[in-house]
Order: structure tokens, then sequence, then C-alpha cells
């Protein structure tokens, strides 16, 4: 199809939602679009997945699959139902114009402008920093959102994981595996992660647990890599230094919104608003799917049953409107 036709459905992001609406769309034979995104947030085609080591939670996989490889099937399947495919990010959607309007900067730099009659919403979710100017600065230089993708360059050396949930444990387990010790950093007595989770990191003897602790400062701005980090005691006040080359955050997400603010509703929390067991949303035609629009579940699986469903919901919406 030529840019300038009008498509029935573009899929905005290539995780497991966006893929799995692909897959669904074109067997629909709605010829769908998916623009796969390249750099939107940091993420790179394929979501989160994409960061993940081992997937041993993917039904299907007895065997355990990397996320790369699994998302790699998602893309092939996608392909080989008929998905027309492009690498770029979606710069703005104008969703007050029917058919909605959708502009993109591909991979090469163009701006390509499309028409469609509905658009499935799977931008997904980025991770979260701390928030402090020492972190900011040292970002790439120690300072990491993704064991998996950092994790080798900090070989035998000592690092720090903070946080408290299932991604923390599994960042820590993981990093045992490279490097000569782990802290994990969290802000309470409890973790938030399931049981399986902390039993593996609390009978990992490479790791050390500081509970009831923040890390106020990243140190080492002045080197340009991580030294250490400063943490305080919540529980006393004291202060201390962990000597580490790298600090791994591991502290929740943020839904990747910005694209439709102001023109869909979003909850408080900035999650995409779906009627609940749909993946409707306030605007007719626009339908949400995946971490987008779920800060609860946030599973592959899940991601991929709520991308079946926007794209079943999809047809039946064009079908009921634009019956030709
Ligand atoms: P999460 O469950 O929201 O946990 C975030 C953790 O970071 C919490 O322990 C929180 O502390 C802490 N935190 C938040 N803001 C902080 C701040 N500013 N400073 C210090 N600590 C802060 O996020 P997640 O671990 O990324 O997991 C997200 C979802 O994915 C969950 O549903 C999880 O079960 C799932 N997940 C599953 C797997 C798996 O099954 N293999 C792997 C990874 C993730 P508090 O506890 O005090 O709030």
């Amino acid at each position: 199809m030529s840019d300038s036709d009008v498509r029935n459905v573009i899929i905005i992001g290539s995780g497991p939602a966006g893929l799995t609406a692909s897959i669904y769309a074109a067997r629909a034979n709605l010829k769908p679009l998916c623009i796969e995104g390249f750099n939107a947030g940091g993420l790179i085609p394929g979501g989160q997945l994409m960061f993940t080591s081992d997937v041993e939670n993917y039904p299907g996989f007895p065997e355990k699959v990397t996320g790369q490889e699994l998302m790699q099937r998602f893309r092939d399947q996608a392909v080989h139902q008929g998905t027309e495919i492009i690498t770029g990010d979606v710069t703005r959607v104008d969703l007050s114009k029917r058919p909605f309007e959708v502009w993109a900067l591909d991979v090469e730099g163009n701006e390509r402008f499309f028409k469609t009659k509905t658009i499935i919403a799977s931008t997904g979710a980025r991770a979260n920093y701390i928030g402090l100017e020492s972190e900011e600065k040292l970002k790439n230089k120690g300072v990491s959102a993704c064991a998996v993708c950092d994790g080798a360059f900090f070989r035998n050396e000592d690092v720090v994981v903070v946080g408290g949930g299932d991604t923390a444990m599994e960042e820590a387990h993981y990093l045992t595996g490279l490097c000569k010790s782990v802290t994990l950093v969290h802000r309470r007595d409890d973790f938030r992660a399931s049981k399986t989770m902390q039993d593996r990191v609390t009978s990992n003897k490479k790791i050390r647990i500081l509970y009831s602790h923040v890390v106020e400062e990243v140190l080492g701005v002045e080197e340009d890599k991580v030294t250490g980090v400063r943490v305080k005691n919540l529980k006393n006040g004291e202060v201390n230094t962990v000597a580490c080359a790298a600090m791994f955050v591991a502290i929740g997400h943020t839904p990747l919104a910005d694209l439709f603010k102001g023109q869909v509703e979003l909850h408080e929390n900035g999650y995409v608003k779906t009627v609940p067991g749909t993946t409707q949303t306030n605007v007719p035609g626009f339908f949400a799917a995946g971490d987008l629009q779920d800060w609860v579940w946030r599973q592959a699986v899940t991601a991929a049953g709520t991308g079946c469903m926007a794209a079943l919901e999809a047809e039946r919406w064009l079908s009921a409107n634009d019956p030709h």
C-alpha cells in the first residue's frame, strides 16, 4: 500500500501486544500496518522483552526462550501473516480527524504521514529512575535500567540493584552470574516480589540485601563512571557508601502515553483508560493494548491477550462502522 491510502488499522508498537494485534488483524484481512518504533523512550523494536534474559513463563516454551528470540518469532509470524512493518517512531497522532492521522519518522529520517480508520496503541511502558542528578549524569556510565543489556560490562565487579519487585529480584539474580557481588537496596522491610523470586534472591550467597535503605547519591560524576552509591538507612538515619561499578535501577515503569495525552482519557497514573474487559477507549476506533493500559499484570502473555482482543475489536468496529 502507499502512504496516501487510508488504512484499516495502524498498530503503534511492536511488543507482545502490538505484534499479536498485527497477527490477528492480518488474519482478518485488515492489511495492518505496524509501526514498530526504534528509539521511543529508549525502547527498541520488540518492546521490553528485548531487555529480558530467559523467559520461562510464556506458554508453549517448556524449554526457556530468550526475550529476543521470542519477539523475533512474534515478528516473523506477524510478517508471515501479511503485516506491513515500518521501523520508525510515531511522532504525532490526530484523533480528532476521521480517518485518524498519524505522523512517523522512519529509520532513514523521512517523515511519513498516514490516514487510518482505526488505531491500536501498544506503545508499552519504560523504566523509571530514582531522579537524582548524579544518576542522570552517569546513565550509560554505570547507571542502567537493564541488567541483561549492560550487566556484561561489569563482569567480576561489585554492583548495586535498587528495588523490591520481581524485576529487582530477577536483575539481582541474573547479575550474580556475571558480577563479583550484588547489593540489593530496597526502601522497605518487605519485598513486593513473588515468593519464588524472593527465595531465589535471599538464598543466593552473592547477594547482600540492604532493607529500609535508599540511594541518596550515585558517586563517580568527576571520574565520569560509577564508583559507588551513598545509601541512607531509613530506620536510623545512618549514611554509608557502597563501592560499586554499576547501579541497576529496577523501580517500576511509566506508560508511553505522551502521544495520546489530551486526546484520549487516561487514568490518574498516566495509563490509557479502557472499558473494563475490553480494549476500547473513550475514542471510538482507538484501541489500547498491553502495558500502555495495564499496570497490574504487565506480562507478555497478558499483553499478547489484549493485543488479540484489540485486533478483534477493531475488526468488529470496522464491520459495524465501515461496512465497505
Ligand atoms: P514493581 O512491582 O512496581 O516494583 C517496583 C519496586 O521499586 C517496588 O519494590 C518499589 O518499592 C520500588 N520503588 C518504586 N519507586 C521507588 C523509588 N523512587 N525509590 C526506590 N524504590 C522505589 O515493578 P517491577 O518489579 O518492575 O514489576 C512490574 C510487574 O512486572 C510486576 O507485576 C511484576 O510481578 C512483573 N514482573 C514479573 C516477572 C516474572 O514473573 N518473571 C519479572 C519482572 C517483572 P515499594 O515496594 O516500597 O513500593
